[in-house]
């Protein structure tokens, strides 16, 4: 897609610091990190949501996540790191073209855990909680 910057970026029409490349996979230095390292891991191919992948890139695209992290966290001599999609647009994904966010984290770098994402924690009921899990199971 032309005007996907993520598209784009994959086509060599934008310039990226590419850090990773195969066959399906590109990984690059966010342009506005959020920590020294902050990097992009997106399918070569255009899918807006995770849900659009199909298995194997799927799988292709957790397996350089997995590799990367710990790359990441030696080049930029992070402590932990944070590993995050925002997967739709009410979740705050902001380019629609599927990314995994790999942030370094550093002990004592003011960020929050990923729990902080949630604008606040719903009230369940034990019955709730039982329709839920059973929903979520029947589709999953
Ligand atoms: P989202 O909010 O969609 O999960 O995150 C999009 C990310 O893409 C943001 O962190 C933003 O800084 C990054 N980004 C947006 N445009 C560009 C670009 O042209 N080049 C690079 N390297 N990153 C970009
Ligand atoms: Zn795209």
């Amino acid at each position: 897609m032309t005007d996907c910057i993520f598209c784009r970026i994959v086509d060599g029409d934008l310039p990226s610091r590419t850090v990773y490349e195969d066959d399906s996979i590109l990984a690059f230095l966010d342009a506005n990190p959020l920590a020294p390292g902050h990097t992009l891991v997106v399918p070569k191919a255009h899918h807006e949501r995770l849900d659009d992948l199909p298995g194997d890139l799927a799988a292709d695209l957790f397996a350089v996540l997995y590799d990367l992290v710990s790359a990441v966290e030696d080049a930029v001599d992070a402590d932990a790191t944070t590993v995050g999609f925002n997967d739709g647009a009410a979740a705050g994904q902001e380019v629609p073209h599927v990314h995994g966010h790999v942030v370094p984290r550093f002990e004592g770098d003011g960020g929050g855990p990923i729990h902080a994402v949630a604008g606040s924690s719903p009230d369940l009921s034990d019955g709730e909680l039982d329709d839920i899990a059973a929903a979520i199971g029947e589709r999953a």
